[in-house]
């Protein structure tokens, strides 16, 4: 039998998580074929053909998959799924949205933000924000999971597998695509930048949230992140939380500024390689995860390091 990859991607770029995808599909030791399901496929395909481990990639192709609805999607992939003992997907909004449904359809369970692969149908997953690990079987003839991209490393390039077309269900009237709006940012996106500097409640309110973070990650390169608390209180937006129920991260290097490090900020940023944390309390539950800490007030060693940079 065979596994389905998911491929996320902008319409002109794969995400880079189908890489990771791929790497963990390579668990089940049989076929994989990638799924391209867009507008204008042919580049998008051509991506994914590279990738080392993709036997084939199957490309749907319909004017709706401009913007593709979860429902459409599942249309497509469910005829599929005779072929196929997995489907999967990294885990993003992407495929939390899509691959539910096509679990659902296909009577089977879905098994999300899998972080490792212990076997054909085992797999250790985060319980509790992450608290607790958790090794769970599935027993359905088709395994339906997403992954987190952050475990699997990206598979290498230079690989030339089949392209094939298949057939592409019209979308369904029941639902359709209206608009959707991007927050513009110069700088890194969120889930893919390399250092990302998050401030906490301490900094007490946007002004000094933009006037503390802001430059330390302009010097950085770095993409802004928040915890929970700092976005209720209306010091960042939304898309910037971090956490259990914000993004997950995993960069090179997460500076965590006046963060206490609850259990369920830390779900979203603990496989970061380096973690660096500044807080004034020396016994704050983020000591327990950084790799260096500062204990000290953030609005002096903050601007004294964006100085020092
Ligand atoms: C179901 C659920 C889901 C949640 N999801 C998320 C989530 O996705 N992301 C998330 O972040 N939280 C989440 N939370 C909230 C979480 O439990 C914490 O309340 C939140 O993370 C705390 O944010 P904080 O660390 O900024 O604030 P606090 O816990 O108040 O910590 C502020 C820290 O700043 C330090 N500090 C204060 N002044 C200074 C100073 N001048 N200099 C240096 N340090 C200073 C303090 O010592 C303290 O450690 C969730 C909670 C629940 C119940």
């Amino acid at each position: 039998m065979r596994t389905l990859i998911i491929a996320e991607h902008n319409g002109q770029h794969l995400n880079e998580q189908v890489a990771r995808a791929v790497t963990a599909a390579q668990q089940w030791q049989q076929p994989v074929d990638v799924l391209i399901a867009a507008a204008q496929p042919d580049a998008l395909a051509a991506q994914a053909a590279t990738l080392q481990g993709v036997s084939s990639v199957l490309v749907a192709s319909d004017a709706a998959l401009q913007h593709p609805t979860a429902e459409h999607l599942a249309d497509i992939i469910v005829p599929l799924a005779a072929n196929y003992t997995v489907v999967l997907a990294a885990h993003s909004a992407f495929s939390k949205n899509v691959l539910p449904r096509v679990a659902a359809l296909l009577d089977v369970n879905m098994l999300s933000d899998v972080l490792e692969i212990v076997n054909t149908n085992t797999y250790v997953r985060g319980i509790y924000a992450g608290n607790v690990l958790a090794t769970v079987q599935n027993r359905d003839a088709i395994q339906v999971l997403t992954v987190r991209g952050s475990k699997f490393a990206a598979a290498a390039t230079g690989a030339a597998a089949e392209v094939k077309a298949i057939t592409t269900p019209a979308a369904p009237a029941g639902s359709r695509w209206i608009s959707e709006a991007f927050n513009k940012s110069e700088r890194p996106a969120l889930t893919a930048a390399k250092v990302v500097v998050s401030g906490g409640r301490a900094l007490g309110s946007a002004d000094a949230f933009a006037q503390v973070i802001a430059p330390l990650a302009d010097k950085l390169h770095a993409a802004i992140g928040a915890s929970r608390a700092a976005v209720d209180a209306g010091y960042a937006p939304n898309d910037l939380q971090v956490g259990q129920t914000g993004v997950v991260v995993a960069p090179e290097l997460y500076i965590a500024v006046g963060i206490s490090g609850a259990i369920q900020h830390a779900y979203g940023m603990k496989d970061s390689k380096v973690v660096v944390a500044i807080n004034q309390d020396p016994e704050a539950q983020i000591f327990k995860i950084a790799d260096y800490g500062l204990v000290a007030d953030l609005f002096e060693v903050v601007p004294q390091l964006t100085a020092a940079l």
